[in-house]
């Protein structure tokens, strides 16, 4: 069981998950080989994005300049992914891969190491974030930790990672992405105000989240929610009956409400901690992967990075409030 307030606890992630990984698909790399002399590529750019929330940045800024598939869709764990063949083509194809980065798709960036000079050009968005916004769990070897997106305003430096790339990969373009790069990060400064404003509404002392897995560290530092998670930063090691036991013992302490099942990680464990602690599951949050395109919830799509903020905010201020 971890906790971010106090800053303790062990961290389970394997150290073999960073050992594979190559400094050059860390940083971010450009091995298209091509001279400087050579001519501005034209076309729309095919992009591969890990997960959702990168999809959704590089489409919102991208426009029509861009075409966008998605590797990891809803309900997809990125920290236990594994490409299938057709990834390995579609990684391969594409004009540019974008990735979250910081280790969340664990098995992946080993994947994209591995390709080597076959991927043409690879970037995790999120080497844009100040060093200084993001945490670095104790335990976690040294390691920042990757679920960046739930504080809103640190993601919008995500934003000026794409705005970047893609002038740099059609030229022409540059104005238009640098417009709606623009446009993308006054909308994300206004969603986390409103998160501001919402979650006022729960009273200080319920204001705990617990959840299956530690995604949620950035939102309870922004936010201001205390943060317990059953598993750890990473989904890889599971959960023993001690920590099931801990957990328990916490939320009737605490005198918890309800607490949180993730899309993207199976439901089972929360909901027996559910049962044995006596207190309600209060909804389903999406943690590591948004919703399904299209399908609406009040007035906004959950296929959206602004839905999965705005679901999760929903669902968490009902029930604890
Ligand atoms: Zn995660």
């Amino acid at each position: 069981m971890m906790e971010n307030e106090a800053g303790q606890g062990a961290v389970r992630f394997g150290r073999r998950e960073f050992l594979l990984m190559t400094a050059a698909v860390l940083a971010g790399c450009d091995r298209s080989g091509a001279p400087a002399s050579a001519p501005a590529a034209t076309g729309v750019i095919t992009v591969v994005a890990t997960v959702g929330m990168v999809a959704d940045l590089a489409k919102r800024i991208g426009g029509d300049a861009v075409a966008v598939e998605t590797l990891m869709g809803p309900g997809v764990d990125p920290h236990l992914y594994k490409v299938t063949a057709d990834d390995l083509v579609r990684l391969q194809r594409a004009e540019l891969v974008l990735y979250s980065g910081l280790h969340l798709e664990g098995k992946m960036q080993d994947v994209l190491a591995s390709l080597g000079g076959t991927v043409k050009r690879a970037h995790a968005v999120t080497d844009t974030v100040p060093r200084e916004k993001l945490l670095r769990p104790e335990g976690f070897e040294g390691q920042f930790d990757p679920h960046v997106w739930f504080d809103v305003e640190s993601w919008s430096f995500c934003a000026r990672s794409i705005v970047t790339i893609l002038s740099n990969l059609r030229p022409s373009e540059k104005a238009a992405f640098e417009q709606r790069g623009a446009a993308v990060q006054k909308s994300l400064r206004e969603l986390h105000e409103w998160v501001k404003t919402k979650v006022a509404e729960i009273p200080e002392a319920r204001r705990i989240l617990v959840t299956s897995h530690d995604a949620f560290n950035y939102f309870g530092r922004t936010y201001g929610f205390r943060v317990i998670a059953l598993q750890g930063i990473s989904t890889v090691t599971e959960a023993g009956l001690a920590d099931m036991a801990k957990l328990v013992d916490y939320i009737r302490d605490q005198h918890v409400r309800s607490i949180f099942v993730e899309s993207s990680v199976p439901h089972t464990t929360i909901e027996r901690i559910s049962r044995d602690a006596g207190v309600t599951v209060g909804g389903e949050l999406f943690s590591d992967a948004m919703g399904v395109l299209g399908r609406r919830e009040r007035d906004y799509d959950l296929g959206t990075y602004d839905g999965m903020i705005r679901h999760n905010v929903h669902t968490i201020i009902e029930a604890l409030r």
